[in-house]
């Protein structure tokens, strides 16, 4: 008897719950019948974030981040790439706090880009400026 994981769905947000060995194994939702994994950070809106950071049996890591920020380009393609080491183990997902900028408000964004890493629900790290994909990848296993 395996312990069933929940995770919402980034496309329909449909909460799936499956057990910890599929994870691995390519699992589709089972409304959307979607990829639930697919190697690439997620975006989120304020709707879409609260039911991944509520029902998400995995570390989500967040990178909060906006268009007009250099910075924050320069560093899309390391989250990126970071998202196709760290899936299934972790979700990772974008927040533009331009055009969030509640989310932005209730985490106290100060400087972008801001990676926060959340685990039940709760933040247990947080990182800001840019980084390299192998340090994205080092810190988020290191603070999960
Ligand atoms: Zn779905």
């Amino acid at each position: 008897m395996s312990e069933l994981l929940h995770l919402a769905c980034p496309h329909c947000l449909a909460v799936n719950r499956l057990p910890a060995e599929r994870l691995a194994q390519g699992p589709k939702c089972g409304v959307c019948h979607r990829a639930l994994f697919d190697g690439h950070p997620i975006a989120l809106n304020a709707e879409g974030f609260d039911k991944q950071l509520q029902h998400n049996a995995l570390p989500l890591l967040v990178d909060f981040w906006a268009d007009w920020c250099g910075p924050c380009k320069m560093m899309a393609p390391a989250f990126a790439q970071a998202a196709r080491t760290l899936e299934p183990r972790m979700r990772l997902a974008k927040v533009d706090t331009e055009a969030e900028p509640e989310l932005a408000a209730r985490y106290a964004i100060r400087s972008i880009p801001t990676l926060i890493l959340f685990r039940g629900g709760r933040e247990v790290a947080r990182q800001a400026g840019a980084m390299a994909a192998g340090d994205i990848v080092n810190w988020a296993l290191r603070s999960q």
